[in-house]
């Protein structure tokens, strides 16, 4: 559906006072490969290794140096540059939906340039907020402000699928988001990708995100694929030491979700323990009156807050660190499994700094990881 062949991007080298011609290093140097009809492929690499310049060359937004792209079987470079966006769907981290127009007429955007009659329109931006999992008729009416990031994520989405293109291009699209809000949007867009088929590339500085969303997933070095395979391919047969340091790297955060919180990667809660005391004896511990924050220093401001947010004992340490994110006091509440009212202690980032240190080091901290 969508084939690159040889296709290489020089911009022009401004920082060597360049003529405004291409005579910078390749973006892109030399591609080739084939994303099949329904088939969602994910470009991941560290970021400038050229994943945008490589999507923006489907849709004319950037033009090759040289090499050809065909859709379909068709030259892009022989279609009309409007007309081409027009048929391609497009979804960006910063979702450009436009401000001033209701969530209805946003979505709405490309069928009426299209032409099509009002009312169909709107009753199709209707559906496709629907499919995304937003009320037309709580959502239709607002505002984008009036949304939180990952319902504007979703509204990009509906946009972009509208005019029922084949062709889907995603430039990081859940990026802008925190990792609870991305996670869920991701099993969404899985579902929805199960239903309407489209011919999919999305681009992603996120492995994780990659082999998730992946039928297949090419890995980028400096402008090149390094290797373009399914991702259990990719995970547990790295083609080359750069694909191997790359799904490395990220191994180690994949830990976080398979690492379980636990009661000594916590700080007590009434007030810091003195320097050197001994982590707090495993078993129960009395509730500690939850006293409120105290603004500005003093031993009291390690207790949480009484909205703070709280989790049980047992949790990944990637739901507590998300958790975290979203604090604005960086700290949360550790309960009982099952005793919301038993704190255990709180932990912050720099606790979950220490576990991850600790479980590196070798101690086996990896396990079962409780529910929610
Ligand atoms: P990625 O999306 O992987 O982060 P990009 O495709 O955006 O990478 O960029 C690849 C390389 O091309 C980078 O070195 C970047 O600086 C360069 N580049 C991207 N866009 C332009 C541009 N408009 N003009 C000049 N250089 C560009
Ligand atoms: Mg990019």
């Amino acid at each position: 559906m969508i084939r690159f062949e040889h296709v290489t991007k020089r911009y022009a080298d401004r920082a060597g006072g360049g003529t405004g011609g291409a005579d910078g290093p390749p973006a892109v140097d030399d591609l080739t490969f084939d994303v099949a009809e329904g088939e969602l492929v994910t470009l991941v690499g560290p970021s400038g290794c050229g994943k945008t310049t490589t999507m923006k060359m489907v849709n004319r937004l950037v033009e090759p140096t040289s090499g050809r792209i065909l859709l379909g079987g068709e030259d892009v470079a022989a279609v009309d540059p409007v007309r081409l966006r027009r048929t391609i769907g497009y979804v960006i981290q910063q979702v450009g939906l436009f401000p001033h127009r209701t969530v209805l007429d946003n979505t709405a955007t490309v069928p009426a340039l299209l032409g099509w009659k009002k009312a169909r329109a709107r009753e199709r931006a209707a559906e496709l907020l629907d499919l995304v999992g937003l009320d037309p008729g709580r959502y239709g009416r607002r505002y984008p402000e009036q949304l939180s990031g990952g319902q504007r994520q979703r509204v990009g989405v509906a946009r972009a699928l509208a005019a029922d293109p084949p062709v889907l291009l995603m430039d990081e699209p859940f990026g802008a988001v925190d990792p609870v809000v991305r996670e869920r949007l991701q099993t969404e867009f899985l579902n929805l990708q199960a239903t309407v088929r489209k011919t999919v590339l999305l681009v992603t500085h996120d492995l994780a995100e990659a082999v998730r969303l992946g039928d297949r997933i090419a890995v980028y070095g400096q402008g090149r694929i390094e290797q373009f395979d399914t991702p259990a391919t990719v995970l547990a047969a790295p083609a080359n030491p750069y694909v191997a340091d790359f799904v490395g790297a990220d191994r180690a955060l994949r830990r976080l979700a398979v690492t379980p919180l636990t009661e000594a990667d916590l700080d007590p809660v009434a007030g810091p323990a003195p320097v050197g005391d001994p982590a707090p004896a495993p078993g129960p511990v009395p509730a500690p009156v939850l006293l409120p924050p105290r603004k500005g220093s003093g031993p009291l401001r390690e207790n949480p807050a009484p909205g703070a947010p709280r989790l049980p004992l047992g949790v990944s340490l990637k739901d507590a660190l998300a958790a975290l994110l979203q604090d604005d006091a960086g700290l949360i509440a550790v309960h009982a499994p099952g005793d919301p009212a038993r704190i255990l202690g709180t932990l912050t980032t720099a606790g979950v700094h220490r576990a991850l240190r600790r479980r590196t080091a070798g101690e086996s901290g990896t396990g079962p990881v409780g529910p929610r």
